[in-house]
């Protein structure tokens, strides 16, 4: 496909909630190392919660699905974590807003104003060991990919986010709890670059069905 409609859209938050729910160990495990070991409890919470308000979703209108699912994550997740990830969708929502399917254009700008959200809201800048590191190359590489499919993009998007995830295993985190920790904050991946790779990598797969 090479536009995203609603039921697309649905298949991907399911996809995320599952792999969310999946790893929920994993991304506790490293919030334990430099946090307070409940990013996986958090984001495993809130996208149950979505899932359930998806049920009875209306697919019309991609962006009243990402709305439902930006206000449930605002509403259950919780933490540093949960403003930030509402914040994504809540903007890409409003790009999205009245749209029956997103093209590759509305795709690019959905991502783009939901970084900028994530980024005014939070302040994290490129490096600073956050859910930025991941989303920000995820996006460049999005927009480089010209010529190819629209799965094939955002594969590329998520190999982007995942790199970008594994490169804040040496950086001193700047936000968020982890920089309560300074230098020993390094050596470690960051929690919520984790999730963010695992949400792209969501949209990827749910982009090539
Ligand atoms: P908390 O730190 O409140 O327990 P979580 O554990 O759920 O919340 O989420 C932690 C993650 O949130 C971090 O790994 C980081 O990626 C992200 N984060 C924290 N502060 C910021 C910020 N200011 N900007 C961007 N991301 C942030
Ligand atoms: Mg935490
Ligand atoms: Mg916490």
């Amino acid at each position: 496909r090479e536009v995203l409609n609603g039921d697309a859209v649905v298949v991907w938050i399911e996809r995320a909630a599952a792999v969310i729910v999946e790893n929920e160990k994993y991304l506790t495990e490293l919030d334990a190392a430099i946090g307070d070991s409940d990013h996986g409890a958090n984001m495993a919470r809130g996208f149950s919660a979505v899932r359930g308000k998806l049920a009875g979703q209306p697919r019309e209108d991609v962006g009243a699905i990402l709305k439902t699912v930006g206000m449930t994550l605002l509403s259950t997740v919780g933490g540093a974590s949960g403003p930030l990830y509402g914040t994504l969708f809540l903007e890409a929502a409003k790009i999205a807003a009245g749209k029956a399917e997103l093209d590759r254009t509305a795709i690019q700008q959905s991502l783009a104003a939901g970084l900028a959200g994530i980024q005014k809201r939070g302040k994290a800048e490129p490096l600073d060991k956050t859910m930025v590191d991941a989303l920000g190359p995820a996006i460049q590489a999005f927009e480089g990919a010209a010529g190819v499919t629209l799965a094939e993009a955002l594969a590329r998007a998520a190999e982007a986010a995942r790199q970008g995830a594994e490169a804040t295993i040496p950086l001193v985190a700047r936000k968020g709890r982890a920089s309560y920790l300074g230098e020993r904050s390094a050596g470690h991946q960051d929690p919520g670059a984790t999730s963010m790779w695992l949400l792209v990598r969501s949209l990827a797969e749910a982009a090539a069905e």
